[in-house]
């Protein structure tokens, strides 16, 4: 037999040399809960039944798989977008909290707490826990309540407690780890809803397989237009990477399909404002998962930089990390500057306004180029009405 592409984690939740849980001692109990009982409830047809019945009524799925004329005329090659910024709240995050809400519920727990740094999580999970009647408390670094405000206006709407994170670099890896502390003080009654394939065992895992719905989808859809379900590259960007995750979890095994990781690289790599972390991380451990990392010499995390909140994590999860290190997957890196350059493109030919996030999938085109019978599936992860204030300073388009 030919060796797997690639493996599922093992049961201590490696992929390869990354993964794992590793946490302070009082966190063990919750995450062991979560741990003994996460496979089981997510084949359960109960819970199968409850998790698709949302995803279609109330999120809004399956997502259209949209084939994009003017894009695809202008780079002569076959260009399809996995429309996730049609989804209920604007991304594809809605897809996890969903299924992490109904796992709660599962596991009995009365209380949610989440971390999030563009606010897209925050406002995902604020939202299944009104859906659900659940208190939902959120933590987010105070610069990023500063830069996503009608995201925690939005949170606040939906009747969540926003928890400014004030340490550090106040942004996503300071909310997570205030989220940390309030689940070690809270073991019983509260579930830690994570909003990317990141943290410990089996966070990473859940995520994906709770994600897997967009790769599922692309493969019947691509199906009827093709007459394929295979197509020759599956792009995303990669914050944590939970959309990616999702987008190529179907083909992951297949060899016939090349996957591209897109990383913010911020104003470029040897600036020191950056987020590309398999360009400038090692391996180290980072909220619970070793994975790869950026850091000095010393190990101490690196502060990241990107124009996009949701790509400013200084780690990838470790599902990615090792797609990087067994050369699964192409590691491509774009600017701030040729992102938004993306995101105008991409709402000048087809009409779509993206997250500067999901943007940066798109700038890959400066970097790559692809014959005209290739079928491209990018990840169109979220939609840009959160990012208008960015991208109208950026390119000045009000005088
Ligand atoms: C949060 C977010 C991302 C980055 O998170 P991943 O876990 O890497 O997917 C990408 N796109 C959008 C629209 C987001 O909101």
């Amino acid at each position: 037999m030919k060796t797997p592409l690639y493996k599922e984690p093992n049961s201590l939740g490696f992929y390869g040399n990354f993964g794992g849980a590793f946490i302070p001692e009082m966190l063990y109990p919750n995450v062991q809960e979560l741990n003994e009982a996460y496979t089981t409830i997510l084949a359960s047809n109960d819970f199968k039944k409850d998790f698709n019945k949302l995803l279609r009524d109330y999120v809004g799925r399956p997502t259209p798989l949209y084939f994009a004329e003017r894009l695809s005329e202008r780079y002569q090659t076959k260009i399809y977008l996995k429309r996730e910024d049609l989804c209920h709240t604007g991304a594809h995050k809605i897809n996890n909290t969903v299924g992490q809400i109904l796992m709660a519920k599962r596991l009995g727990k009365k209380r949610i707490i989440a971390e999030t740094g563009a606010g897209q999580h925050g406002v995902a999970t604020a939202t299944v826990c009104a859906l659900m009647g659940i208190e939902c408390v959120v933590y987010m670094g105070a610069v990023d309540i500063k830069r996503q405000a009608p995201n925690v206006s939005r949170m606040k709407m939906l009747g969540a407690t926003v928890k400014p994170a004030t340490s550090g670099s106040q942004t996503l890896k300071d909310a997570t780890n205030e989220a940390i502390r309030d689940w070690i003080n809270n073991p019983t009654d509260t579930h830690y809803i994570i909003g990317s394939v990141v943290g410990p065992h089996p966070y990473p895992d859940l995520v994906a397989k709770l994600q897997a719905v967009i790769s599922e989808e692309v493969e019947q859809q691509l199906f009827e237009k093709e007459g394929t379900k295979v197509p020759d590259h599956v792009i995303a960007c990669v914050g944590g990477g939970s959309n990616a995750a999702g987008i190529y979890y179907q083909f992951l095994n297949n060899p016939e399909v090349n996957i591209i990781a897109v990383e913010a690289e911020g104003k470029g790599i040897l600036t020191g404002e950056s987020a590309a972390t398999t360009r400038l991380g090692r391996s180290g451990i980072i909220h619970g998962s070793k994975t790869l990392l950026m850091q000095n010499k010393d190990g101490q995390i690196t502060e990241p930089y990107s124009i996009s909140a949701g790509l400013d994590y200084p780690g990838i999860g470790p599902m990615h990390a090792n797609l990087f290190e067994s050369k699964r997957a192409e590691f491509i890196s774009v600017t701030d500057e040729d992102a938004m350059k993306a995101g105008l493109e991409l709402s000048q030919t087809e009409g779509i306004i993206p997250a500067i996030e999901t943007a940066h999938a798109f700038a890959i085109f400066k970097e790559r180029q692809f014959n005209h019978d290739e079928i491209l599936v990018f990840n169109c992860s979220g939609r840009g009405d959160k990012d208008l204030q960015t991208y109208t300073d950026y390119f000045k388009l009000i005088d």
